[in-house]
């Protein structure tokens, strides 16, 4: 262990969180896919553990992949935990204890492309989480006269290429820098930057042929080292924390939780206390489920049960009574405290998720209680009320609720990455009330004042 006082000896240092964001088609999903793959063709065994929802890169891994930017006695944080599900309104919709779950991003852009909407979205939420980020600038090897080269840090790459290519991918790259400016980031490339808390690294990645992927991970395990160990601190053997990252139903057990531990640790056979629709669910744990690797897809030996699950990991966990559990709700372990006191934790982490509803307005339905929160906030701003706010799929009752508004205009379901069930698809067909679904929030809100325009048009 090195110099860091704060950090104390019945606190073990557990895995920083990663998320990915950026704009569609920018490469989020591919660059998780090349980590996950080059981790495993470095051929140790060990080399990821694939979880619920997560991929875990231990240090050793790390290091074999960064090469010379990685030594591992450096560091004694334990490696890097990728959320799978890449995206901001994953990213937005996950916290812990009213931060954001994912404790450092990955931001893709295409270095094509700059800034596109979904971007700009990106950064505010980053900035208004105050999560630290660095930028990937994707799609290198797409720039004119590219000269791929692996197995060598970016920079020392960027030196053999042409005048022209390295030119070309200057301009772009200084371009971003510009735009991060525009957003009152000051940044640079990263083998410049100091001090990555006061100035954002822009690696140049290529999720296709993984040059720079070595660079990225040697900045996110040096950033996590140099400035956020404390945050890492964990008392491991305490009681599990966790978020949801889905509510699944699942063969052989029923309705399942996809979790992310971020704290302490979790057991078969613990109580545990989970956000749910109406009230908080007690229940207790039956199994801990990890994905066995190459399994068959749906059948019951899809998983492994295991006995304890550590933070940070992502887990299944199969018990009574979760279908009204919601998607980004707190998950606790209630340990050696009293159930009630555990009970007002998590009414409490919930209550700041609360969305204000109207007399009259329209229904919004989301995925998870972020992303009704976000909705909430995107429409208020717009100076749309909302009659109900809920999470989930699209259901008869919605559609019945929906019909009750006084206004035209407000006869209308918003859905936000969710599914509508076909008896509410029978019930939409009726055509008394509308249905806009989108998994862009400002494309939605912006959907439906279009139709709100028309139909004042229409009706002057
Ligand atoms: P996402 O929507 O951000 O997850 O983007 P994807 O990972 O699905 O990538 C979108 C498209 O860009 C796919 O066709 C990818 O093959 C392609 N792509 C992603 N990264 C790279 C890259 O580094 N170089 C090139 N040439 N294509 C890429």
């Amino acid at each position: 262990m090195s110099d860091t006082d704060s950090t104390s000896q019945s606190d073990t240092l557990r895995t920083p969180i990663v998320a990915v964001l950026g704009h569609v088609d920018h490469g989020k999903t591919s660059l998780l896919d090349k980590i996950r793959g080059s981790a495993v063709s470095e051929g140790e065994a060990g080399a990821i553990t694939q979880h619920i929802g997560a991929t875990a890169v231990p240090l050793d891994t790390v290091s074999q992949m960064a090469g010379a930017l990685v030594k591992p006695d450096d560091f004694d944080l334990p490696g890097l935990l990728f959320i799978d599900t890449p995206g901001h309104h994953s990213f937005s919709t996950l916290r812990s204890r009213g931060g954001a779950l994912a404790d450092i991003a990955i931001l893709v852009v295409d270095v094509n492309d700059g800034f596109q909407p979904q971007t700009e979205e990106a950064i505010d939420i980053l900035k208004r989480t105050g999560t630290p980020f660095i930028v990937a600038a994707n799609k290198v090897d797409t720039t004119p006269g590219w000269n791929p080269q692996q197995g060598e840090p970016i920079q020392k790459s960027l030196e053999k290429q042409s005048k022209r290519a390295k030119s070309k991918l200057d301009e772009s790259l200084y371009q971003l820098i510009g735009e991060l400016s525009d957003k009152g980031f000051s940044s640079d490339f990263y083998w410049r930057v100091q001090n990555f808390q006061k100035n954002i690294g822009v690696v140049p990645v290529s999720a296709l042929t993984g040059e720079g992927i070595p660079d990225l991970l040697g900045v996110l395990m040096g950033l996590s080292q140099r400035y956020m160990k404390d945050e890492m601190a964990i008392d491991v053997a305490g009681p599990g924390y966790g978020t949801v990252l889905e509510v699944k139903e699942e063969r052989g057990f029923g309705a399942t939780l996809d979790v992310v531990l971020y704290d302490g640790t979790i057991h078969a056979g613990d109580t545990i206390v989970v956000g749910g629709a109406n009230e908080p669910i007690v229940t207790e744990v039956r199994a801990l489920l990890q994905p066995r690797p190459n399994a068959e897809i749906r059948t019951e030996k899809r998983f492994d049960k295991v006995d304890e699950v550590r933070a940070a990991a992502g887990v299944k966990i199969a018990a009574p009574d979760l279908e009204d559990a919601m998607a980004g709700a707190p998950v606790r372990v209630v340990g050696d405290r009293d159930v009630d006191e555990v009970i007002r934790e998590v009414e409490a982490e919930l209550a700041d998720i609360e969305v204000t509803t109207e007399e009259e307005g329209v229904v919004v339905k989301a995925d998870t209680l972020g992303s009704l929160e976000a909705m909430a906030n995107a429409l208020q701003e717009a100076e749309v009320p909302i009659l109900r706010a809920e999470v989930g799929d699209i259901a008869p009752r919605d559609v019945a609720v929906a019909s009750t508004a006084r206004e035209p205009e407000h006869k209308v379901i918003l859905g936000f990455n969710v599914d509508v069930l076909s008896n509410a698809q029978d019930e939409l067909d009726k055509g008394e009330v509308k249905l806009f679904d989108d998994d862009v929030i400002y494309q939605l809100v912006e959907e439906y004042e279009e139709f709100v325009d028309e139909m004042k048009r229409a009706q002057q």
